[in-house]
């Protein structure tokens, strides 16, 4: 039984404050649902060789890997703004596994038992959300952006009593790290700077080793986590993903995606859409997610500003020019970022109008965001009507016209729009079926989704079903917290 396992765990060897030492508390009955075979290839990972039992008892923690060591994170976070100390509730960081090549991935289970910052809670989590996370958090890699991704699910043979009793499983979450902007606020609240000094070190270490030498550390790393955060929710924008609980603690210094309670993929276009119950005054909302980024960040920066000048006046003026920048950096890559999902190359003055007229109409029809590109390269789309009307033919020829503007050829403005637009994204009501028939045993329709969801860029066969939005008249789609 030789899995693969390379551990060198360097998080858990920072002080006491960061974590607790703990093990995921063992579950009664483990049994695999899913195994994510290429992403265990990608690891350098082989469980071709261990039969199901085995494996099971592995990813739901029952046996221990050699080489880990189990941990819960210490983190806080702005949870609808609002300041709490928080930490892994129900997860523990097994440790960081490093692949052939020596990259390193955090190996985490999620909903292995209580932690001491399970604050009340049961430390476990539910079947349904977690391969909810699966399919979400793997559609999202291969739309090609930033994630945390998902080995395995095992379902634990216990009951967890939500809103009513639920299966128990556990999902292996890989990042390539979990430190968020709620580890720095946390470790900030300490106001124990040291400390602050090696979590900023190790961080860039980790994560940014191109300023480990640079005169200002912490306002280098202001400046790159902007940049990441900002090509995040830029590539969210251009799927029409809506994340729904964009807390501090649920941001990644790494770039990555983390955190898929409440998420879901709009379909009519509505720059208000709101899908999680608990967002009730929209603060998440699909058109709220730069602002929110930008709030989020400006609190990272309270963070560092013992670390950017000693003298703290001109500390807070450094870090305030950095995260003033946002909207003039946002507004830039979005609106190249739109002018790819259209085909335009270089710029003109009225790309902007250009591209808000469509959004509007849009809006405005309530239209599907992800199939109106599809139209507008020529794939076959569910819904045709609308796009017959004289509006959108008028919108269409200002496209064309602008498309000549530019020197173009047809393949090439194509290839563009191919590369940014999704043919398929996880349709929520296919995500509910899939989940359901998982909760009755029956796998069939989530591998199905999982297999059409590897290839969201390309026309594949026999996927108008998946391509068609929820059928109108259904109630708004609305999603909970997966605890
Ligand atoms: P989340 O909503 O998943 O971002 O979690 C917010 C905080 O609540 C984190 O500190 C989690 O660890 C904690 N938490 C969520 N669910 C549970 C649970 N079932 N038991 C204990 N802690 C939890
Ligand atoms: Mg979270």
């Amino acid at each position: 039984m030789t899995i693969g396992w390379r551990f060198d765990n360097t998080y858990a060897k920072l002080p006491d404050t960061f974590k607790e030492n703990i093990n995921p508390i063992p579950v009664k009955e483990p049994n695999l649902v899913i195994l994510n075979k290429k992403l265990a290839k990608n690891l350098d990972l082989d469980f071709s060789k261990t039969d199901k039992k085995e494996i099971s008892k592995i990813l739901s923690g029952n046996i221990l890997p050699i080489g880990s060591n189990g941990i819960s994170q210490a983190y806080a976070g702005h949870q609808f703004g609002h300041f709490t100390m928080l930490g892994d509730g129900r997860a523990v960081l097994m440790g960081e596994h490093l692949s052939k090549k020596n990259e390193r991935y955090d190996i985490q289970f999620k909903g292995s038992g209580k932690t001491s910052f399970s604050r009340g809670g049961d430390g476990r989590a539910v079947l349904g959300p977690m391969l909810r996370e699966y399919i979400i958090s793997e559609a999202m890699h291969a739309l090609k952006i930033p994630t945390t991704r998902s080995l395995s699910v095992v379902k634990t043979g216990e009951t967890v009593n939500r809103e009513k009793p639920e299966q128990g499983a556990i999902l292996t979450r890989i990042a390539s790290s979990h430190i968020r902007v709620g580890t720095f606020q946390y470790i900030a609240a300490k106001q124990n700077i040291e400390e602050l000094k090696l979590l900023m070190n190790f961080t860039i270490d980790r994560h940014f080793p191109e300023i480990k030498s640079s005169n200002n550390k912490a306002l280098d790393l202001l400046n790159l986590l902007m940049e990441k955060q900002c090509n995040l929710v830029i590539n969210w924008m251009r799927v029409g993903f809506i994340h729904g609980v964009m807390n501090t603690d649920n941001m990644t210094v790494s770039g990555q995606t983390i955190d898929y309670g409440p998420c879901a993929f709009m379909d009519h276009y509505n720059a208000k859409t709101v899908f999680s119950s608990i967002d009730k005054f929209g603060r998440y909302s699909y058109s709220n997610q730069p602002k929110i980024t930008k709030w989020n960040l400006a609190r990272f920066a309270e963070c560092l500003i013992p670390l950017i000048d000693e003298d703290e006046d001109s500390s807070i003026k450094k870090a305030s020019e950095v995260i003033d920048n946002f909207e003039k950096i946002y507004e830039k890559k979005w609106l190249n970022m739109m002018r790819d999902k259209l085909g335009l190359f270089g710029e003109d003055k009225e790309d902007k109008k250009l591209i808000n007229d469509l959004l509007n109409w849009m809006e405005l029809n309530k239209i599907d965001y992800t199939n109106t590109f599809c139209y507008l390269m020529n794939v076959k789309t569910p819904e045709i009507n609308c796009y017959k009307t004289n509006e959108f033919i008028h919108w269409i020829n200002r496209w064309k016209k602008r498309l000549n503007l530019k020197e173009n050829s047809s393949s090439k403005y194509l290839d563009l729009m191919r590369n940014s637009n999704p043919i398929v994204i996880p349709r929520n009501h296919k995500v509910e079926e899939a989940l359901n028939a998982a909760n009755e045993n029956n796998l069939e329709l989530l591998e199905n989704l999982l297999i059409v969801l590897e290839k969201p860029y390309n026309n594949q066969d026999k996927i108008i079903n998946f391509k068609s939005p929820a059928p109108l008249g259904n109630k708004e789609y609305q999603t909970f917290c997966g605890t």
